[in-house]
């Protein structure tokens, strides 16, 4: 079988990190989140981490030569040979055209874009709790987020110091600006399906899955 690439592209809230996480038990290849790489290495307190614990506070973007290197490296282990779920990740052109490079030949698979309006993207960011741990999802009237112990690691749930309203507002303006303008450049190479993200979240599975099948990616 060849490579499959998912990029997963919608705005903070959209669920991409949700229906990763499915997707990528379904496909058996990982789920690459890059906010998670970031948090990961800020949490770690590395180099990395120092370096780039600022900005994800504020919810800005880390640069495109950074990102790119994680990714790469990303992709030269042995679990990302049979392909990988790329969420958060191409973030701005520069990143798409980093990535097409680094893929080579087969390039990206398919990008599924789950389309949710901003209001929706808010309720769903402000109420969001995670483990810190898994990384498992959380609404925050959920005995986990008031316990604060996930029930599948036992690793303590919080709310990400991102998804405070100012850092909120600053991520979505930078959404709308670097990259809603990647929505066209997967178009141009007919490799977008949007799909409906407001809908519950085994529904919006079902259709990424039906998608999949329907062009011979599985
Ligand atoms: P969200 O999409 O909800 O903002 P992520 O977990 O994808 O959350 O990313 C968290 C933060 O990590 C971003 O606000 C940004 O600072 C940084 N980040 C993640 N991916 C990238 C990327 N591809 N390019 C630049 N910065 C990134």
């Amino acid at each position: 079988m060849s490579r499959l690439v998912l990029v997963i592209l919608g705005k903070q809230g959209a669920g991409k990190g949700t229906q990763c996480a499915r997707l990528s038990a379904r496909y058996e290849i990982p789920h690459v989140s890059t906010g998670d790489i970031l948090r990961a290495a800020v949490k770690a307190g590395s180099p990395l981490g120092r370096e780039v614990a600022s900005v994800l506070e504020s919810g800005g973007l880390v640069s495109d030569d950074l990102v790119n290197r994680l990714v790469a490296s990303r992709f030269t282990e042995p679990d990302a040979r049979r392909g990988a779920l790329l969420d958060g990740f191409p973030r701005t052109i520069g990143q798409a055209a980093a990535l097409d490079e680094l893929l080579g030949e087969d390039g990206v698979s398919l990008c599924i874009n789950l389309d949710v309006p901003n209001e929706l993207a808010v309720a769903r960011l402000s109420s969001r709790r995670v483990c810190v741990e898994c990384k498992t999802i959380y609404r925050d009237t959920d005995p986990e987020a008031i316990s604060g112990t996930c029930s599948n690691c036992g690793g303590d749930v919080i709310q990400r110091s991102d998804d405070t309203p100012e850092a909120i507002a600053a991520r979505l303006a930078l959404y709308e600006r670097d990259t809603a303008p990647l929505l066209d450049f997967y178009a141009a190479r007919g490799l977008l399906v949007t799909l409906d993200g407001a809908r519950d979240a085994d529904v919006v599975t079902a259709d990424i899955e039906a998608v999949i099948a329907a062009r011979g990616l599985s």
